[in-house]
């Protein structure tokens, strides 16, 4: 596909031939299944200052929580005794949880349960990203928002585009499945830059790559800014699903946040995954990186009961397997 046929599905030039063909490249690789994964949220610190995270270290706002080793390991059991073998710690970036005690919680998760663990712990660096995988973590997620170096800039002061990068490619090296995404609508994009995004993330040659619409956090430098549009989060989730039929695409929360139904309509744009928060109830809210996000109280039972719930009234299977990457890997 060029770059300009990228631009015109992208400017809505035909949505409904874009999301059928997106939806029959996933059920070629697919079949009806649908994966599912349980988040949980262990830390609302963050040392990092993204202008367009509500967690962004400078945001004295909000309240912080840090779960306990215990607590974390309750919440994965919890999803296991809910036969969903799919968890995702995910946490700001906060060394208080050093490289040995996240090690040993994916140890303990591994030694406890048939599941497949995927991390979410930003640029931790190759040492610590290589002790997790001894320890037995199958997937990292490590998204890069934007392939847009300038964008990327304003997005992140201090952060450094290329290291970011070379942390996915270290995450590859490694042998974890590993996954990426971007943030529609930020500000500064265009629908050009976007097109350039999402071939930029499709060379990646990723295992899970995410796209969700941008969110503004009031507490944040961005908070001013408009929001993404969802349709247009939408066809750009289609479109990588056509230009990588193979990889695990999720139907964001973001989306759910800013539109009803949008994990429905991720799904028929062409999304494998659906992701939720198995974060105890007690701090759950706590984890704002955009305002709406987790507001859910229902309990795991309930949440991952109405996923499934979800999923069934579309025709398609809750998958109860490891929901690994269908990419040929040589
Ligand atoms: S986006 Fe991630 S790294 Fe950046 S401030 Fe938020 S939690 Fe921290």
């Amino acid at each position: 596909m060029t770059k300009e046929e990228i631009i015109a599905f992208l400017e809505g030039v035909d949505d409904l031939w874009l999301f059928a063909l997106a939806q029959a490249r996933r059920t070629e690789t697919f079949g009806t299944d649908i994966y599912l994964r349980g988040i949980v949220e262990f830390s609302s610190v963050c040392r990092c200052q993204c202008n367009y995270c509500g967690l962004r270290a400078p945001n004295a706002e909000i309240h912080r929580y840090q779960l306990t080793e215990d607590e974390i390991l309750d919440a994965v059991d919890e999803l296991a005794s809910l036969n969903l073998p799919t968890v995702v710690l995910q946490g700001g970036e906060d060394p208080s949880y050093d490289v040995a005690t996240i090690g040993r919680i994916v140890r303990t998760v591994k030694a406890r349960h048939h599941m497949a663990v995927t991390l979410s712990l930003g640029e931790r660096g190759r040492e610590a990203f290589s002790h997790w995988r001894d320890c037995g973590a199958d997937r990292y997620l490590l998204k890069m928002e934007t392939m847009d170096r300038s964008i990327y800039t304003t997005l992140r002061p201090g952060c450094d585009f290329d290291a970011r990068l070379a942390g996915v490619r270290t995450l590859q090296a490694l042998g974890y499945e590993a996954g990426s995404g971007m943030i529609t609508g930020l500000p500064g994009m265009t629908i050009e830059s976007l097109a350039d995004d999402i071939l930029a993330v499709t060379a990646l040659d990723l295992d899970m790559i995410s796209a969700g619409p941008f969110v503004p956090h009031p507490q944040t430098p961005f908070g001013a800014e408009a929001g993404g549009d969802p349709q247009l989060a939408l066809r750009t989730m289609a479109l990588l699903r056509l230009l990588n039929p193979k990889v695990n695409i999720p139907a964001t929360s973001a989306l759910e946040t800013v539109r009803a139904e949008g994990r429905k309509q991720g799904i028929d744009a062409g999304a494998n995954v659906l992701m939720f928060s198995v974060t105890p109830a007690a701090v759950r809210k706590n984890y704002a990186i955009y305002p709406g996000k987790n507001q859910e109280p229902q309990t795991a039972f309930q949440t991952v009961e109405n996923a499934r719930e979800l999923i069934r009234s579309m025709g398609l299977v809750p998958s109860m397997s490891l929901g690994g990457s269908k990419v040929a890997r040589g």
